[in-house]
């Protein structure tokens, strides 16, 4: 076939001559087998008289009013580049920033568009000779690959000491990287979105070194393994999860660990008291070199941070925040122009189920089913992310943060600016959250100019799974968390709802508990516990269940107790979240925890399979459909006092919540007349829970819909407003 193709700023426009079934087969290839990094939103094709043409010519791009060609997100280092990285012949020979069009930053050094390479932080590295020739020749690799760059004429990496003291720079400083690691080292190692810490993983001083200068007591590392052959020995890992790992994004894939010892030579705290191991392959030619020939097979990389901070990715901040943890920096000259930290996912049944979306993902939109106007969410407070639409796009901004200090807004102020300019959206709205204390919802109504909307958190939870699974009409909602504030003043987290492309209803929820001393009881969940001790036998706590109370703090527990009685900085909430929380700790799993959500993990983790289950109550009013879950802990009392094993006590928990919230459910939806159900929130993280819940909702013929673009926690709430306030600005405007 003849022909030519070119660039268009909203796709690519191809023309092509010859027999009809050549070119029937031409247009069902682009679908089936695209070029690695195109994204393939839709094809169109008109027929045109036949015309003589010669050759196949790529001709020069075309400008078009509407702009609305996608930003590359970062992609892992290519099988060719890879091949000439490791070939002693080829003149990029362990170059560590060899790349070509098909691979190699892109959002994370972008600072404006045109993606040109005088827009990028490559901007100051002029090319040589070499490397002009090929990003010129249209027939070269490289032809128009932004960050081309080799040996003579681009980045270097160097190493420091903690003093700052230079010790060895270009090949030598990936060497004596090795050396060092191998050691037991830490290192602060300058990434693509920021700094990782990287240690040898198999060596438990030092990895524990890093946790207790990181102050990072109990949350998981994540662990990059040289190869796929590497991660069988220490986890399970199906087709699917196989596929993920070594996508183009390189995700953290979450894996259950095999428990038959062959990857016991792991350090025990790389992921304490975890079923689950986070693992990733290399994806940049650094990691790719500091895996070469090296003595080791696996090093945990965890972000460059001071526990609550965003991620570091300045050289100058690495050497003031990260110097009392990293023994030495290896550092590198190409700047990173905005944050970006490594992707989580995992697949759950049969699907790719992202945790946190980032990295070789953002700032690739979402595809919504109607074309909309310009809106800004502004997200949630914890697991921040922002998202602006445009069109049929919703750009969901990669992972910020939690947004509880001023580095984190300032992150979250630089991503919004920076998404604003490369995707040139003026949102016409700002939606925020109901809550009035959050950074950003403080934020949004100090944007003048702009007008401005609330949306209640769980509200934003369905939309944002109607927004990605592009539902029309009405859908009933399960939005299950540990805190949102609700529109009556008091903390959701338990919820059902209706909820369409212009509001919502609430059609029920958990029974409300006192939440004594409101955050301090999400950090310990033996608060919550007594509160629920309290909610089923308030005169007789102190006597009825003396046994529970004794492994509580004595002192304290007579104060939370009088604070009950006294209703004092109790605020009532619905969450599924801290549900959970109680019942970790009435078992004994966990009274205080150390990272978000831990004790509902662990006690996840603490599953043995047992099909019994304890039974929870509806009283479903005409008004509202009012989820007992009370008896569900009473009976957990009673097996814990019959000395049941703890696996089976955490199995019978979960089996008697899903079978309470489907049957809540399934009455729902019968008063509604609605089919379809949205599932949402960050319980649904919990696989057993998702899994089962999943299951017993199709079994009564439901449809189910959860998350597959963005994560099911918080991060996706950013999505759901944004959705909210443009079809509220449809609405308006019709
Ligand atoms: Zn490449
Ligand atoms: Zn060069």
């Amino acid at each position: 076939m003849n022909g030519w193709v070119r660039n268009q700023s909203d796709g690519v426009e191809i023309e092509v001559a010859g027999p009809a079934g050549s070119v029937g087969d031409f247009v069902s290839s682009i679908s089936s087998e695209p070029p690695p990094l195109a994204r393939i939103v839709k094809v169109e094709t008109i027929d045109l008289p036949y015309q003589r043409i010669e050759g196949f010519k790529i001709i020069s791009s075309r400008a078009l009013q509407s702009r609305s060609t996608l930003i590359s997100p970062d992609v892992c280092t290519c099988p060719d580049c890879l091949r000439e990285l490791l070939d002693p012949r080829d003149r990029r020979f362990r170059y560590p920033f060899i790349n070509c069009t098909n691979c190699g930053p892109r959002y994370t050094i972008i600072k404006d568009i045109p993606y040109d390479r005088d827009k990028t932080t490559m901007a100051h590295f002029k090319m040589c000779p070499e490397c002009r020739r090929e990003y010129d020749d249209p027939l070269d690799r490289r032809f128009h690959a932004q960050p081309n760059a080799c040996w003579d004429c681009g980045p270097q990496v160097w190493i420091e000491d903690a003093q700052g003291n230079r010790i060895a720079a270009r090949d030598e400083a990936i060497a004596k990287a090795v050396e060092l690691l191998d050691r037991g080292s830490i290192l602060a190692i300058k990434g693509l979105g920021g700094f990782h810490l990287a240690v040898k993983a198999t060596d438990e001083a030092a990895v524990s070194r890093l946790r207790s200068r990181k102050i990072r007591e109990e949350k998981p590392f994540a662990v990059m393994f040289a190869e796929l052959g590497d991660i069988r020995r220490y986890a399970h890992l199906n087709g699917e999860e196989e596929n993920l790992l070594k996508s183009m994004a390189r995700p953290i894939v979450l894996l259950t660990r095999r428990e038959d010892g062959s990857g016991s030579d792991l350090a025990g705290s790389v992921a304490p008291w975890n079923r689950y191991l986070g693992v990733f392959l290399p994806y940049t030619p650094v990691h790719f070199l500091l895996f070469d020939n090296a003595p080791y097979r696996a090093l945990v990389m965890t972000s460059g941070n001071q526990s609550d901070e965003p991620i570091v990715m300045q050289d100058e901040d690495a050497r003031a925040h990260l110097s009392g943890i990293a023994d030495y920096f290896l550092f590198h000259d190409r700047d990173i122009y905005i944050r970006c930290d490594d992707s989580v996912s995992r697949v759950l049944t049969g699907a790719v189920r992202p945790m946190r979306r980032a990295r070789g993902y953002a700032p690739q939109p979402v595809f919504l089913r109607d074309s909309v106007p310009s809106v800004l969410g502004a997200g949630a407070e914890l697991k921040n992310t922002v998202c602006l639409t445009r069109g049929k796009e919703a750009f969901v901004s990669q992972h910020i943060g939690d947004l509880e200090n001023l580095e984190t807004l300032r992150s979250f102020e630089h991503s919004i600016s920076h998404l604003e300019r490369i995707l040139e959206i003026e949102p016409e709205l700002i939606v925020h959250d109901l809550h009035p204390d959050y950074l950003n919802t403080q934020w949004a109504l100090r944007q003048g100019g702009v007008p401005r909307m609330a949306v209640q958190h769980h509200h934003a939870h369905i939309a944002a799974v109607m927004a990605e699974r592009g539902l029309d009409g009405a859908v009933v909602g399960l939005a299950l968390d540990g805190t949102g504030f609700g529109t009556d003043g008091t903390i959701w987290g338990g919820e059902i709802l209706r909820v369409d492309k212009l509001g919502f209803e609430r059609l029920g929820h958990l029974r409300q508990v006192l939440l004594p001393g409101g955050a301090r009881a999400i950090k310990q969940p033996w608060r919550t516990a007594l509160s629920y001790l309290w909610s089923i036998d308030p005169e007789n706590v102190e006597r009825g269940y003396a046994d529970f109370l004794a492994a509580w703090p004595t002192g304290d527990v007579k104060i939370v107790l009088r604070m009950l009685d006294r209703r004092l900085n109790c605020p009532l909430t619905s969450s599924c979240g801290r549900l959970f929380d109680a019942a970790a700790a009435l078992c004994g799993i966990r009274t205080s925890i150390n990272y978000e959500g831990q004790a509902a993990i662990e006690l996840e983790q603490a599953i043995e399979p047992d099909e019994g289950l304890y039974e929870g109550r509806l009283e479903s009013g005409p008004d509202t459909i009012l989820i007992d879950q009370l008896p569900i802990i009473e009976a957990l009392i009673e097996d814990v006092r019959r000395g049941v094993p703890v696996g089976r006590i955490a199995a019978r928990v979960h089996n008697g919540v899903v079978r309470i919230l489907s049957r809540a459910a399934v009455i729902a939806a019968e008063r509604t007349g609605l089919n379809r159900i949205a599932l949402s929130g960050g319980v649904f993280q919990n696989a057993y829970l998702s899994q089962r819940l999943e299951r017993e909702l199709s079994g009564h013929g439901l449809e189910v819909y959860g998350h597959i673009e963005v994560p099911a926690n918080d991060a996706c709430i950013s999505l759901g407003q944004a959705w909210i306030g443009a079809h509220r600005i449809m609405a308006e405007t019709r």
